[in-house]
């Protein structure tokens, strides 16, 4: 398609206005001005089925979501030094659904925050300072955090504190943990011969920048014992897979049967409301929280904790998490009989609603068929994206009021475009 020259006047205000760090999506933008449930509308009236947006997790706009949103906004809208309501039942509520051993929440306004405060955390409790990450992970935009997320690039700078690991290896099956673990474990050697003591290991657990890796479950649980053993703590990254993403639960860390440290939280928590957090064990925060006081100012505010009580209450009510579970695996399978019919796609990963797609040329990833796919399927009205080491990831993140109907429409323009591109 053709920018618009309105929208070719955006580009350049953007430029203008914006400076030179700022990344649009796809060939030609896209326009949005309005969303209702997996449906974005671009400035034309255009339709756009979205199958990458996890913020939107209970659907874009939710009635209910802006309503209580909205109405807090109207009666009291301040912060966590005043008693109130909102934040102690939205944080009782929470805390229900992750192990006991996980009994305290501290409120954040991004994920990268989260990860920023956990580490914190994680340096007063262990006395170390040693960061482990995967090879491609994303954690956060903070100075600390930025320096261990890996996928930024080689103009992002990794901390002199951080080693990264491969990712768990699917194809090894019944092997991919303890070979995760045993490069978990050299990260820790390699940290100690520079006179550094570890800190954490943390990690994405659907591991979605390294390309979407939810399996074999379970493959997570020897790393964290190497961490704890070596004198750190396991943080879970579930800003990406945790609230009912996976269709197992709420969380991505529970397909593994361990019990995290601490446990960052973002995204979808507001449905676009900036809210996220920290959930963790009481023992790591004992020291810091002697030692000095923590204050966000939106950070749990009141506006913010009805928002995410109204999140859940959507995911409860919507039956969210089943349908992540059963719409999830009918869209795998649409996308497997695609692959029985095109060599363009090569393996498959899903837990519920959260699926890459590798797309190969002769068996080897290829980032550039990859990117046309992206931008032709934007042109066929569907949103998407790529991820993982070699781009060549489509990552599959829709809403989670996802449907049949819309597994259907998206399998139907996937064929469309790879029988264009083929
Ligand atoms: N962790 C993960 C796994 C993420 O995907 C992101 C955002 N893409 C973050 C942390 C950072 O969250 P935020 O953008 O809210 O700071």
């Amino acid at each position: 398609g053709n920018l618009s020259d309105e929208d070719a006047t955006l580009v350049a205000r953007r430029d203008r206005a914006l400076g030179p760090a700022y990344r649009l999506f796809y060939e030609t933008p896209v326009h949005l001005v309005r969303g209702e449930g997996v449906w974005l509308y671009d400035s034309a009236g255009k339709a756009y089925l979205d199958t990458y947006n996890n913020v939107a997790s209970v659907g874009h706009c939710h009635p209910r979501v802006v309503a209580a949103m909205a109405s807090q906004a109207a009666t009291f809208a301040s912060h966590t030094r005043y008693l109130h309501e909102a934040i102690l039942d939205y944080s009782e509520r929470l805390l229900v659904t992750f192990p006991s051993a996980l009994s305290h929440m501290m409120f954040t306004c991004t994920g990268s925050e989260a990860n920023d405060l956990a580490l914190r955390i994680a340096r007063e409790h262990t006395g170390g300072t040693g960061v482990i990450v995967t090879e491609n992970a994303y954690h956060g935009v903070t100075l600390a955090v930025s320096g261990f997320s890996p996928s930024l690039g080689p103009g992002v700078p990794l901390g002199a504190h951080v080693r990264t690991v491969p990712a768990p290896d699917p194809e090894l099956g019944d092997r991919a943990g303890e070979v995760f673990a045993a490069g978990v474990q050299a990260a820790i050697d390699d940290l100690r011969r520079h006179g550094i003591r570890p800190a954490v290991l943390i990690v994405d657990t659907v591991f979605s920048s390294d390309g979407v890796i939810p399996d074999p479950a379970g493959f997570l649980a020897p790393a964290v014992a190497a961490i704890r053993a070596a004198g750190g703590l396991f943080i879970a990254d579930e800003v990406q897979p945790g609230f009912g993403r996976t269709g197992a639960g709420m969380w991505g860390f529970s397909r593994h049967g361990i019990v995290p440290d601490m446990v960052s939280l973002g995204k979808p928590m507001g449905n676009g409301y900036p809210v996220a957090g920290l959930v963790l064990r009481p023992e790591p925060v004992e020291r810091f929280g002697a030692k000095g006081r923590y204050f966000n100012t939106f950070g749990g505010n009141a506006v913010a904790a009805a928002t995410a009580s109204a999140v859940l209450d959507v995911i409860e009510d919507e039956g969210l998490i089943g349908n992540a579970k059963v719409t999830g695996a009918y869209l795998a399978d649409g996308l497997r009989a695609l692959a029985g019919r095109f060599d363009a796609i090569g393996s498959i990963r899903a837990a519920g609603l959260f699926i890459g797609v590798d797309i190969v040329a002769a068996d080897q990833p290829d980032a550039r068929r990859t990117h046309r796919i992206v931008n032709a399927l934007r042109e066929a009205g569907v949103l998407i994206s790529a991820t993982g080491r070699n781009a060549n990831t489509l990552k599959i993140r829709p809403p989670l009021v996802f449907g049949r109907d819309h597994a259907d429409i998206f399998v139907d323009r996937l064929d469309g475009v790879l029988r264009a591109l083929a």
